[in-house]
């Protein structure tokens, strides 16, 4: 029988950590071909490729890294991959989600997984989560999805998913929209047609820096007042409610608008920026009347990414059209 080609690729993370000695914390040791060994009925499914990419706690994940781990994906694809899958560490996995999502131009799937629990640990997740990620990535109606999320059973789309606990099994979810779908006795099951999506051009440079401040109660200018002569490229701030800010940091933001773009998004954790609902200093309407631009439903940390991917490929003047009319968040 003619099995379909699935390639899989190891990153590190919780899922691929163990610890050396007795009373040692856990850290990145197993590769992919010992993870893929955790699940023997994968081949009764697919013909697969292992490759241990790398074994790095995803904090040390850095965007150069994952262009490489695109590029490879991309060359999967083109031997002829019905889906990848990639393990890696779940403390940046909505980041790193996203960053795949603009630049995936496939209509196969990609999809991440990790586990919360390493190897060792009673209840270990990630044999489940990889097996289920295999399922989702061979499966015909995930195609066209871009780049999603599968974990604790659920598929999450890459554009809404986010870390919402920080040791519970279940730690992601989807603000707002929720799980795209889910696995139901190893049956792929969507709640939602696809959304449409925008794909980026791959960004040329990789030296751009864009720095991500948070708002806080009385807080100071101080490093607000120096992004620009640090040299950073662009700003995203996570905003109070609903994207405001105090006057004194509008103030500021005003200044910083002339040279650089600055996205404005919600420290909230779930829910969309206003655009014409408050007037008072500070907030969504005064700083968008002084340059800054509304992230909507984009959480502060993918605004990050889709900012450092425009900027890398020249593309700051298109910004408003990617907050306004992504399609990702209509479905
Ligand atoms: N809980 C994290 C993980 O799932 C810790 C380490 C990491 O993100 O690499 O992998």
């Amino acid at each position: 029988m003619d099995l379909p080609k699935l390639a899989i690729a190891a990153l590190g993370g919780t899922v691929s950590m163990q610890a050396r000695n007795a009373n040692e914390g856990v850290i990145p040791t197993v590769s992919g071909e010992t993870l893929l060994a955790s699940i023997p009925e994968l081949t009764n499914l697919a013909w697969v490729t292992v490759d241990t990419l790398g074994l790095l706690p995803s904090a040390s994940l850095d965007f150069e890294f994952l262009l490489s781990v695109l590029s490879w994906a991309n060359f999967q694809i083109r031997q002829g991959a019905v889906g990848v899958v990639i393990t890696l560490g779940t403390d940046t996995l909505e980041e790193t989600a996203t960053f795949f999502d603009y630049l995936w131009d496939h209509d196969e799937p990609l999809v991440l997984t990790g586990a919360m629990r390493s190897a060792a640990q009673a209840g270990a997740d990630g044999p489940a989560n990889l097996l289920d990620a295999c399922l989702v990535a061979l499966a015909e109606n995930s195609r066209q999805r871009g780049v999603q999320v599968v974990v604790n059973g659920q598929i999450h789309q890459a554009s809404v998913v986010r870390k919402t606990d920080s040791l519970a099994l279940q730690a992601f979810s989807s603000p707002i929209f929720g799980p795209t779908g889910m696995l139901v006795e190893k049956t792929v099951r969507y709640l939602r047609q696809p959304a449409q999506r925008r794909v980026l051009p791959l960004p040329q440079q990789t030296t751009q820096k864009i720095a991500l401040l948070e708002a806080s109660l009385s807080a100071d200018t101080l490093l607000l007042e120096n992004i620009l002569d640090l040299g950073y490229d662009g700003l995203v701030i996570a905003a109070f409610g609903a994207g405001h800010l105090s006057k004194s940091w509008a103030d500021v933001v005003e200044k910083i608008t002339e040279k650089i773009p600055v996205i404005i998004a919600t420290r909230t954790g779930s829910g969309s920026t206003a655009q014409s609902s408050y007037g008072f200093m500070g907030s969504e309407m005064d700083l968008i009347r002084k340059g800054a631009s509304m992230a909507g439903f984009l959480c502060p940390r993918k605004a990050r990414i889709l900012l450092w991917l425009l900027a890398g490929c020249q593309c700051q003047d298109k910004l408003a059209n990617y907050l306004n009319e992504d399609t990702r968040f209509q479905n």
